[in-house]
Parts: C-alpha cells; sequence; structure tokens
C-alpha cells in the first residue's frame, strides 16, 4: 500500500503547525543512526494530544494510508524509517501527566525522552531503572514498542516488565484507556503486553503507566580478568548466591574490544593492562550503606579463592566507576573508528554463552579466516552483542559482501542452541525476513491472525514484522 497523493484531510485535521512537508525539516527523520536506511514519506504528522492521533490514525484507517510511527529515531533495525508510508512523529506529546511514590508509578506521554522520566522519578524521590546510551532521544513510546532491554536487565528485567499500563491509538482510531497502575488483574488477555514489543504494529502508543523503584544506597563496581566465558559464568552464579540477588550488571568484554576502546575513545583506559583475554564489568548494588561493597569484595575474595578470576580492579571514586563504563559503552563506537562490522544481537540460554561463543567463534574463523570477532555483552541476559571485522586491514568491501552469509551462520548456531536472533533490537524491517526462518510457524501464524484482527488493511508499519 502506496500513500495516494491527496492528503489534504489529513492535514485539517491537525492545522498548519501539526504537519510538515518541507524536505530540511522531513531529512532528520528519514535517516538513522547508523546510515544504513534512507526513508521516504509524503507528510510528516506532528500531534501534541492522543485526540489527534485518534483523528490521524481513523483517517488513515478509512483512507487505507499506511502509517510508520517515530519517537527519537534511535531503533536500530530501521523500523522508525518510513518508506513511502506516512511518518507520524511522537515527540510533541512528551507530557509528565503524573508522578505517584505512593503507588510508585510515573504515568508518562509516548513521546518524552527516557532521560525526561529519569528527571521525573528523580523529583520523586525514586528511580526509573532502565539506562541505555541513546536516553536522552530515545523515547517511551519506542522504549515500549522495542521492548528495550539494557544493563540492568539482571535485578529489574527488560521494558516489559516495567510497565503496568499502556493507552494507545488502536489501528482503527479507537483509543485503549489501559493505564490502570495495577499489579494485580486477572481479567483476561492482558493487552499491553500486545503492544509491548509490537514496532508498531498494533496501533500507536500515546502513554504509559511506569514503575518507580527506590533509590539504592549503594553501589559496587569492578572490573575482573577472567581466563574465558565459562569462568565469566561461574564468576555470574557465584556472585549472584554471595549477594543474595544484588548484580545488576554483569557485562562481558573480550580483549580485542577493550584494546580497541583505548586505541579510539578518547579518555579509555584499561586498568587491566591488556592482560586479561576476557574481563567482565561487574556491578552490585544494595539498599543499606556499604552492603554492595561488602558483597562484591566476598564475591571476588571467594571467586580468587577458586581461581575463577585472575585479577580485578575495584572502582574507588564515581569518577573511577565512569572511567569502567566508559570502556563497556564505548565498545560499539571504538569498532565503528576501527571499521566496519558485521553485527549480531543474538540471545541464547545463559548457561549456553559459552558454547555459543566458542561454536560461533571457530565456525567463522573456518569460513572467512583472519576476521577479527569482537564480542561482548550481558551475560547475566544470555544476550551477546556478536560482532566481527574485517582482518586488519582487511577489504571493507569484500567483509560487507559477506554479511549476510556471516549472520546465516551466527543465528543458525544461535538457534540450535535454544536462542533467539534478535534480544534487544527487534526485527524492524532489518530482520524480519531472516526470523521467518526461525520463529516457531504456529507462534508466526498466531501472530498473523492477530494482527489481522486489529489491522485488517495493514495500514501500520506494514514492512515491520510479520
Ligand atoms: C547509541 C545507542 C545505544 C542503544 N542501546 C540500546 C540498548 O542498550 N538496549 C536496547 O534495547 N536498545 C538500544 N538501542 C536501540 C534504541 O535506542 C531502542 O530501540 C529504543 O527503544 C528506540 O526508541 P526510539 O524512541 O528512538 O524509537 P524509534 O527508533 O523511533 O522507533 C523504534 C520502533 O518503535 C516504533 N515506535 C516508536 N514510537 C512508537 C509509538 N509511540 N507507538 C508505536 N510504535 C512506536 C517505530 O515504528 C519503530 O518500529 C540503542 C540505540 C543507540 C543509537
Amino acid at each position: 500500500m502506496t500513500a495516494t497523493p491527496d492528503l489534504s484531510g489529513l492535514k485539517a485535521l491537525l492545522g498548519e503547525k501539526g504537519w510538515s512537508d518541507d524536505e530540511s525539516e522531513l531529512a532528520p527523520h528519514l535517516t538513522e543512526w547508523r546510515g544504513r536506511w534512507k526513508g521516504a514519506t509524503p507528510l510528516l504528522l506532528k500531534p501534541r494530544s492522543v485526540d489527534e492521533v485518534a483523528r490521524i490514525v481513523g483517517w488513515c484507517a478509512a483512507h487505507r494510508i499506511a502509517i510508520t510511527p517515530q519517537g527519537g529515531n534511535t531503533g536500530l533495525v530501521g523500523g522508525q524509517i518510513p518508506q513511502g508510508e506516512v511518518l507520524l512523529s511522537l515527540t510533541r506529546l512528551n507530557r509528565i501527566r503524573e508522578v505517584s511514590p505512593a503507588d510508585d508509578v510515573l504515568v508518562i506521554e509516548a513521546g518524552a525522552t527516557l532521560s525526561a522520566a529519569h528527571d521525573a522519578a528523580a523529583e520523586a524521590g525514586r528511580t526509573f531503572p532502565l539506562s541505555l546510551a541513546s536516553e536522552g532521544t530515545a523515547t517511551i513510546g519506542g522504549l515500549i514498542s522495542t521492548n528495550a532491554g539494557v544493563v540492568a536487565v539482571l535485578r529489574y528485567g527488560v521494558m516489559r516488565d516495567l510497565v503496568l499500563g499502556v493507552e494507545a491509538v488502536l489501528p482503527d482510531g479507537s483509543v485503549f484507556s489501559g493505564l490502570k497502575r495495577l499489579r494485580k488483574d486477572n481479567t483476561g488477555y492482558d493487552l499491553k503486553q500486545l503492544l509491548i514489543g509490537a514496532e508498531g504494529t498494533f496501533g500507536v502508543v500515546t502513554a504509559a503507566a511506569l514503575k518507580l523503584f527506590p533509590v539504592l544506597k549503594s553501589r559496587a563496581t569492578a572490573l575482573v580478568a577472567v581466563a574465558s566465558p565459562e569462568q565469566a559464568l561461574a564468576l555470574l552464579t557465584l556472585s549472584k548466591a554471595e549477594s543474595g540477588g544484588a548484580v545488576e550488571a554483569f557485562e562481558l568484554m573480550c580483549a580485542l574490544g577493550v584494546s580497541l576502546a583505548v586505541r579510539h575513545i578518547p579518555n579509555a583506559r584499561d586498568p587491566l593492562n591488556g592482560q586479561a583475554p576476557w574481563c567482565v564489568l561487574i556491578e552490585l548494588a544494595g539498599a543499606i550503606e556499604g552492603e554492595a561493597e561488602a558483597a562484591l569484595a566476598r564475591s571476588l575474595e571467594r571467586a580468587l579463592a577458586e581461581g575463577l578470576i585472575t585479577d580485578a580492579v575495584v572502582a574507588q571514586s564515581e569518577a573511577q566507576r565512569h572511567d569502567l563504563w566508559r570502556l563497556r559503552e564505548s565498545q560499539s563506537a571504538a569498532q565503528k573508528a576501527e571499521g566496519s562490522a558485521w553485527k549480531h544481537d543474538i540471545a541464547v540460554p545463559v548457561a549456553k554463552v559459552p558454547e555459543f561463543i566458542a561454536t560461533a567463534d571457530a565456525a567463522l574463523l573456518q569460513a572467512f579466516p583472519g576476521v577479527r570477532i569482537c564480542a561482548f555483552g550481558h551475560v547475566g541476559d544470555g544476550n551477546i552483542h556478536y560482532d566481527v571485522l574485517a582482518s586488519a586491514g582487511g577489504d571493507e568491501a569484500l567483509h560487507a559482501e559477506r554479511r549476510d552469509a556471516a549472520a546465516r551462520i551466527v543465528h543458525d548456531i544461535a538457534d540450535g542452541l535454544g536462542g533467539s536472533i534478535s534480544a534487544e533490537h527487534g526485527l524492524g524491517t532489518m530482520k524480519t525476513a531472516e526470523a521467518l526462518r526461525y520463529k516457531d510457524p504456529v507462534a508466526v501464524a498466531a501472530m498473523r491472525a492477530v494482527r489481522l484482527a486489529l489491522d485488517p488493511h495493514r495500514i501500520m508499519n506494514p514492512r515491520v514484522l510479520f
């Protein structure tokens, strides 16, 4: 389906300030962070209220006009970039509607950024624990629609676990007022969960009720050298048991990733001096002063005694903690400075992370001798960003040509271990076809049936998902 040229009825719904077809205003909405997709749209729509969103979607449903919703445009799989659809930007729908410390709930509109949610929670003496590198731009609606997952998943879960209620405009233009802030509600299907992770295909999220948490008083962070992913996994198990579940982050990095960060990222330093084949950034948090520090010290002492770790550097100040996190958070940027990488966002059961890495390393090095494998990520969630650079000084164009063949190898291995080819970023337009190879056909058929029932003319993000 493509947009008909006559969109004057749509423009009339919003008034002059509510839409644009000016090329310079459209341009930043039509390309994304990695520069991999270029889009096109006849019209950018900029509603300020739920009512305006409902009128837009209702009009589009009646006229069979396809819509691509967009939040902060930080998605990494292309789902927010229109290819001829009208573009519905939510960024003006960005109010904080309510903060209720008694309920531990923040009600916030979909176009507000994650940083705005953090600020609103902090003002109420609470925290909203989801945090990611794109938080100054990524919106609540985008985070919900991609079911974002981040470093503190171990303790708090992914976005799906942090949403109590959702308000959304469904594909026929009706408003689903699901902003209840109940922690228990067994009255049939949980429609909000259908909207979470739907990548804009089941309607437009307009607001959400998010769970807030107490601010924890102690935090302890260390960079730990381990000989292998197996030892990293053993350290995770030990630290979880020793700390009573206080581990918030457990991030694996390989020697190559750390060395690239040191080479390319200003002020990045490796306190383990390049001696670790693998290292883990571990962070614990506790409710009582000194609790996290004590639990970390106990875990590291026991791990050292059991021969699981070879060295560790514990952050002694907030500045040192930031230095350790800089190493982890700059892994992608450091790769980008080195060359283009094949990127895979896979998940396997936590216990199978070492097997995945070993099997994928062997298979890729056999198929493409000399490539440089740069695996890193959230071992505690079984989510590895398994990235692969060309050999040093190798042919970048040839490397790009081999991307799909390499993805097939990596995805087959993840799937064979009971894993997923998209752990955090969704399928978008980039991975939908690939996902059909792996997804249970029964699940795909059920998803298609639900989609058809809600959106019979497939107007919502038609190129995304099944
Ligand atoms: C530097 C960087 C770091 C990142 N780190 C992480 C990370 O650690 N973990 C992670 O999970 N992701 C990460 N991402 C990916 C990205 O930030 C997330 O996917 C984020 O959730 C997207 O939010 P957004 O508002 O930018 O959504 P967009 O990119 O605008 O849209 C993403 C998808 O959601 C749909 N959508 C957007 N808003 C709505 C709405 N209101 N209603 C219905 N559908 C909507 C779009 O159509 C699209 O399919 C990172 C991205 C960058 C650039």
